[in-house]
């Protein structure tokens, strides 16, 4: 906990952690330490992380990277990192991220962007999003592991683009509760780290019903450290030739053969699959998450959390609300607010939102179909590119943006399990990752699979 307290200290320009917490992580480390003179360790007894800013943390900061929730620490502790702190681990601080996790490279964070340690010359890249700060922080060994969300590819994009490990579990797996909502029926928690056995490790701690959360599932927490085994003779693993994007650069191509023989190589059979739906899932996520995000941020009016805009004489309520989110929100949240209210509007909700949402069944059945065929898990490249430069995108199109989550939003729309692992470089040296996406509630299978990719 020290050597990360220092590390974290000497790493400010990398804009990882947001708030830090050495105190309360310098009592748990000495609560950790007498827990192992006395034998009685949990699991991850002394095991430093970082907390994604998006995580309720009990009169620590929590603040979604939004200037609106300014002074917010709640009284409560997300389901989520309570297991963990339960399970001994020690928390280091809050991490960056782009604003209530709308982005993909943590560049709409109210605290700046968080800044990825692989560079190219003097080139500045992005760490990914968002949860960039998780994914930054682990990169360069300023924790253990991290606690990401994933709603759209939140966890897996970040952790190619930084070269390290991040899981999506089954939506349900772990509680949302106390996570701050940004679409309730997509976003997941999971966890972030160096390598597959330290991802297990922590998905264990994680994960597990709550009777808080009435989308937990009720499923007992397997071990899934103990499913790492690294035999994967007889499994099938599909590749979809949707996923084959026109204008997808050589070295990404390249990487996804490797993944592939490098499984065959391991005894796995490879077959070629169909998801004929996956043209429709940007868009079809591009409606369903800001419709959900509309919903779900109108709760922050200037009375009930955070930071109320200051009022002139004669302001009424209307006033208040205005002014309060004109100037609480950055771009990008007005930007899904205004996509999310529009869809759901009297007139547009049939040909927008309902839309969307039966086009999400088919996305969902395409999978159904493939695992149906025997598939155990389907191997894709996890993001287009590769890190790009801090700036590059934001001044372009917001769509350019969305681009970049064309391989995992899938994933989010069906439920599924995805992991990302790292995976080669590309031209410049930068990381690339390979996608898994598993059958629902088979983790421990999907990790094992990943491992084998290692
Ligand atoms: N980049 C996607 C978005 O902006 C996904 C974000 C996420 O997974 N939280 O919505």
């Amino acid at each position: 906990t020290e050597a990360c307290l220092g590390a974290i200290d000497a790493a400010d320009a990398l804009g990882a952690f947001v708030h830090k917490t050495p105190e309360i992580a310098t009592e748990r480390a000495r609560a950790a330490d007498d827990r192992i003179k006395s034998g009685d360790a949990p699991d991850l007894c002394g095991i430093p992380l970082g907390i994604k800013d998006l995580f309720c943390t009990e009169a620590v900061p929590s603040q979604a990277a939004s200037k609106i929730l300014t002074d917010f620490r709640p009284e409560y502790e997300s389901t989520v990192s309570a297991k963990l702190r339960d399970a001994g681990a020690v928390m280091l601080g809050k991490l960056n991220m782009d604003e209530f996790a709308m982005g993909s490279s943590n560049e709409t964070s109210t605290y700046g962007n968080a800044v990825n340690p692989w560079k190219v010359d003097d080139r500045s890249l992005t760490p990914g999003g968002s949860s960039g700060g998780s994914a930054s922080a682990v990169a360069a060994d300023l924790c253990l592991g991290a606690t990401g969300t994933d709603t759209g590819g939140s966890i897996r994009q970040p952790a190619a683009f930084t070269g390290i490990t991040g899981l999506k579990p089954t939506y349900g797996r772990c509680s949302r509760w106390g996570i701050i909502a940004f679409a309730s029926s997509l976003d997941q928690a999971g966890p972030m780290a160096k390598d597959v056995r330290d991802t297990a490790i922590l998905l264990s701690a994680m994960c597990g019903h709550d009777e808080k959360d009435s989308t937990s599932a009720d499923l007992p927490v397997p071990d899934f450290e103990a499913a790492l085994t690294g035999d994967i003779k007889g499994k099938t693993i599909g590749i979809p030739r949707e996923y084959r994007m026109e204008g997808m650069p050589e070295e990404i191509e390249a990487l996804w053969a490797e993944g592939r023989k490098m499984l065959e190589d391991a005894g796995a059979k490879v077959v070629d699959i169909s998801l004929p739906h996956t043209k429709y899932a940007l868009p079809t996520y591009y409606v369903i998450a800001p419709a959900e995000a509309s919903s779900n941020l109108a709760r922050y009016d200037g009375v009930r959390f955070g930071r109320r805009a200051k009022l002139d004489q004669g302001d009424g309520i209307v006033e208040m609300y205005e002014k309060t989110r004109a100037e609480g929100f950055g771009a990008e949240v007005k930007r899904r607010v205004m996509v999310g209210t529009y869809v759901l509007s009297a007139g547009f909700y049939d040909a927008y939102y309902n839309r969307a949402r039966k086009v999400r069944t088919l996305i969902k059945r395409d999978f159904d179909e493939a695992f149906d065929q025997g598939v155990d898990a389907i191997l894709t490249p996890t993001t287009p590119s590769a890190a790009f430069g801090l700036g590059e995108m934001t001044e372009a199109d917001p769509v350019q943006m969305y681009l970049n989550d064309v391989f995992t939003v899938t994933v989010n729309l069906a439920g599924l399990p995805g992991i990302s692992v790292p995976a080669g470089t590309d031209k410049q040296g930068l990381p690339l990752g390979l996608q898994l996406i598993g059958r629902p509630w088979e983790e421990a299978d999907l990790l094992n699979t990943a491992y084998a990719l290692e």
